[in-house]
């Protein structure tokens, strides 16, 4: 079972994409949702208020717990926040998982840039994919192990690490199913989790 943490923001999109693939999927709020599923959506939104909701609902440390044993997970815009290894301009109290070595800056594309659609050449897709990009994170650092699959200009906004992927975008918010698929088939090829010791 797919679940899309639904504390906050974009989720119910995530939903209806996954759905139109046949994929049924749960919203996770609680430790008990979370337990429940084997793959994750982090919808954008609000990292700062996700961050929020995610220790007072209980769920940030057993979700830390199932990223750092391989659940894989889907994580767009603040959902790519908290993956994220390393934040900047974050708020003082945010906490992120620190499981996809990337550094990104919170809207991070100054004021003009705010919010912004463009065509992204993605690795492996046959014709551009539509990027909305909505007070996005910039990636100003990805580490050794990180696969960028697209970028904007220099910017990487699109990366793959081991069962993670991270969109700077919404493509939830585009008819476009590709990117859920590609997340579908990481899903289908990813090692089982690893047992706690
Ligand atoms: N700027 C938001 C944040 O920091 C992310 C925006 C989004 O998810 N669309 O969390």
């Amino acid at each position: 079972m797919y679940g899309v943490l639904a504390l906050q923001g974009a989720f119910a999109a995530h939903r209806r994409r996954l759905a139109e693939l046949g994929i049924s999927s749960r919203e996770v709020r609680t430790p008990a949702d979370l337990a429940a599923v084997e793959a994750l959506v982090m919808p954008g939104g609000e990292s700062t208020t996700m961050s929020n909701l995610l220790g007072s609902s209980g769920l940030f440390d057993p979700l830390a717990e199932r990223l750092a044993a391989g659940m894989p997970t889907f994580g767009t815009c603040a959902g790519m926040i908290l993956l994220a290894d390393k934040v900047l301009d974050g708020r003082a109290d945010q906490r992120s998982f620190g499981v996809l070595d990337v550094t990104v800056r919170r809207n991070g594309w100054g004021r003009q840039l705010d919010s912004f659609e463009t065509e992204l050449d993605v690795t492996g897709f046959d014709g551009p994919f539509h990027g909305v990009f909505i007070r996005a994170p910039r990636v100003e650092a990805v580490g050794p192990d990180v696969d960028v699959l697209a970028f904007h200009g220099d910017d990487p906004v699109l990366v793959a690490q081991g069962a993670l992927l991270a969109a700077a975008f919404h493509p939830e918010l585009t008819p476009d199913p590709r990117l859920h698929e590609r997340f579908v088939e990481l899903v289908g090829s990813a090692a089982p989790e690893t047992e706690e010791v």
